[in-house]
């Protein structure tokens, strides 16, 4: 891990934007090291690595949820999240929302941008119907959109997915004051997403070196 290339990322990030250090792949001591440099965000993609990373590092970190999720693991996932970014069925939605926690569960519906089959999401559709059905929720509060660009190495392309899913984030924001995160932007399109008005990037491999 380069810990120059973190700093230069962050040096060179507008205030708007939180930075997610994605970790998964990555082992505790690397985490360490950039939360000693102060960093307080990161991603992990699947529960027992999230469980077992979390109870081995610092309480105050900020873990965020970016995999796919079993229905059975939603439980353990919520009570370790900060924020679930990567909410695609409506079943988890209404598991989420039976819970009926004490403190809701923050969450941002992932918008399927391209037509990759292995990558999941709601249609706009679905992101509209599912915003209006849980927005007045008290167990599970839907505060933004999180989306993966497809696999493109033509920028306008991507471009073009990311401006897409930045006016549906706009909609619901204009309709909805709980409204305020877009996450989109990875390691190899991060600058792209931020000219579309990201305000969430989540970075691994740029940052930690090649996932185990
Ligand atoms: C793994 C992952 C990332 C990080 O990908 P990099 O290309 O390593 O930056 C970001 N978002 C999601 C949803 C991921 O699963």
């Amino acid at each position: 891990m380069d810990l120059d290339t973190y700093h230069k990322i962050v040096s060179q990030l507008p205030n708007s934007v939180t930075l997610i250090a994605v970790s998964k792949g990555q082992s505790i001591d690397k985490i360490l090291k950039l939360y000693n440099d102060g960093q307080r965000h990161f991603g992990e993609n699947f529960e027992q690595e999230l469980t077992h990373k979390k109870e081995n590092l610092p309480k105050d970190i900020n873990w965020h949820f970016l995999g796919n999720m079993q229905t059975n693991k939603l439980k353990k996932i919520s009570s370790s999240s900060y924020l679930i970014q990567s909410v695609s069925r409506k079943k988890v939605l209404d598991k989420l929302n039976n819970f009926n926690e004490k403190k809701s569960i923050n969450v941002l519906l992932q918008y399927k941008l391209g037509n990759e089959d292995t990558k999941s999401g709601f249609s706009r559709a679905e992101i509209i119907e599912n915003h209006e059905r849980y927005k007045n929720s008290n167990s599970l509060k839907i505060i933004g959109l999180m989306g993966i660009a497809e696999n493109s190495t033509e920028e306008k392309r991507t471009q073009n997915q990311f401006k897409e899913i930045a006016q549906l984030y706009n909609e619901l924001k204009s309709k909805d004051e709980n409204i305020s995160t877009l996450s989109i932007g990875m390691s190899s399109d991060y600058n792209l997403a931020i000219e579309s008005g990201s305000n969430m990037i989540r970075l691994g491999t740029v940052i930690f070196g090649k996932r185990k």
